[in-house]
């Protein structure tokens, strides 16, 4: 073990690590020995000499060193350990993708799946790999060769064109991995349903997954209703759409700023045998378009909220707080009464407490009377290890509007 460079903590700075927190920080350093490379095998240790975990480290980032394994028997720099990481993740995804029915999800979500820093995503047989941290930048070949081996895809494909590299100096990346140029359009299976993905230009990896257990919710919602309108308010390509069609639904209203992200929605709803549904999209600022709607006095039975990352640090808490409130004061204003809203929030800085109470202030302005039937998180193939909540961040509510 001597071989790999040290970090050792400063006094009583053990106790994150010993919970098996994946961040080590940069304030609980006393002194790095042996000069890391960015992204190299480091061994922590205690401020007495107790072995502690191992991790990778990242001189650049406040996350100096992203932690993985506790035990020092572990081996972490051999192809094997990652492989059985990568199994062990792979492994638990194949209840979800068994029997046909749904062909893209999430494989390996990073510190979750003790893999800090990777992102796997499937899109039938095109795997989207993002390596979001110096650690795996670094193996990055390792990991490549790895998931062939495993997965055998037609194509693996990186998206690390996103802004967190910047803060382990890591550059943004995007393009082929291996195998064939991905078609542009990936055609993927979610319940039953069918959607194309644009995995080269496509939000996050192509698709948002994470939603994937809340468009079955909204479809189990709309069901038993009488063909309700909805209003599906950010609506990239159509996702909660096509979900709320199959559930019955008499149309659906799409607003999005995107005229892309709309157009590709349309395909969505179309290769689902939706050409002839009652469907109107409006490209626009859905602070601008929600207030038209008001105006005009439309009424929807159903609507769903989905903003894009309104707060991405703690300072921007206050300010997204702000937006919040604000759309879910004009949704609940175009509810009739008995109807439901589906609101989201994906900011990891507001909590699902506030958000709660961000909805209560704007049901109070507005005053209508309002009760939670349900809370939702993201899908099941996005977990969160005990040992990382930060590794939460997907917050909903569903919410009935009684009056
Ligand atoms: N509900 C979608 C994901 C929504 S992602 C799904 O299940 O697939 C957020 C979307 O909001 C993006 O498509 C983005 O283009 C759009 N968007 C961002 N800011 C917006 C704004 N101010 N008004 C309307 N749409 C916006």
């Amino acid at each position: 073990m001597s071989e790999y460079p040290r970090v050792i903590l400063a006094p009583q700075r053990d106790v994150s690590v010993r919970r098996r927190h994946p961040w080590l920080f940069s304030g609980a350093i006393k002194r790095v020995e042996g000069a890391p490379k960015p992204g190299a095998l480091v061994a922590v240790h205690s401020f007495e000499g107790t072995f502690l975990a191992w991790g990778h480290y990242s001189a650049a980032s406040q996350i100096r060193a992203r932690l993985f394994a506790w035990d020092k028997r572990d081996a972490p720099e051999m192809a094997e350990f990652w492989r059985g990481r990568l199994e062990r993740a792979i492994a638990a995804r194949q209840p979800l993708l068994a029997n046909g029915d749904t062909t893209a999800c999430r494989l390996v979500n990073a510190e979750s799946d003790g893999i800090p820093g990777l992102v796997v995503d499937r899109y039938d047989d095109v795997i989207v790999v993002q390596y979001l941290s110096a650690g795996v930048d670094a193996r990055r070949e390792l990991f490549n060769e790895l998931l062939v081996e495993l997965l055998h895809p037609a194509t693996l494909y990186e998206r690390s064109d996103v802004d967190v590299r910047e803060k382990e100096r890591l550059a943004p990346r995007a393009g082929l991995l291996y195998g064939e140029e991905p078609p542009d359009i990936v055609e993927i299976v979610e319940n039953g349903l069918r959607f194309g993905v644009d995995v080269r230009r496509g939000h996050k990896t192509g698709f948002y997954l994470d939603q994937r257990d809340n468009r079955t919710l909204l479809r189990a919602a709309v069901t038993p209703l009488n063909a309700p309108t909805v209003l599906n308010v950010f609506a990239y390509t159509g996702g909660f759409a096509v979900y709320a069609l199959a559930g019955g639904a008499a149309g659906v209203t799409n607003v999005d700023t995107s005229a892309e992200a709309l157009r590709v929605g349309r395909a969505n709803l179309a290769c689902n045998g939706f050409v002839e549904a009652n469907v109107e999209d409006i490209e626009g600022d859905a602070f601008t378009v929600l207030r038209e709607l008001q105006t005009q006095k439309r009424r929807y039975d159903v609507v769903i909220l989905d903003p894009p990352k309104f707060a991405f640090t703690q300072g921007d808490v206050k300010r997204a707080a702000r937006g919040y409130k604000d759309i879910n004061m004009q949704a609940l204003q175009l509810l009739t009464s008995g109807g439901l809203l589906f609101t989201f929030s994906c900011s990891g800085a507001i909590s699902a407490d506030l958000f709660q109470k961000i909805v209560f202030g704007a049901a109070l302005d507005v005053k209508r009377d309002v009760q939670i039937i349900g809370r939702m998180t993201q899908s099941s193939d996005h977990p969160v290890a005990l040992t990382f909540p930060e590794g939460e961040y997907l917050k909903g509510l569903v919410c009935r509007v009684v009056r």
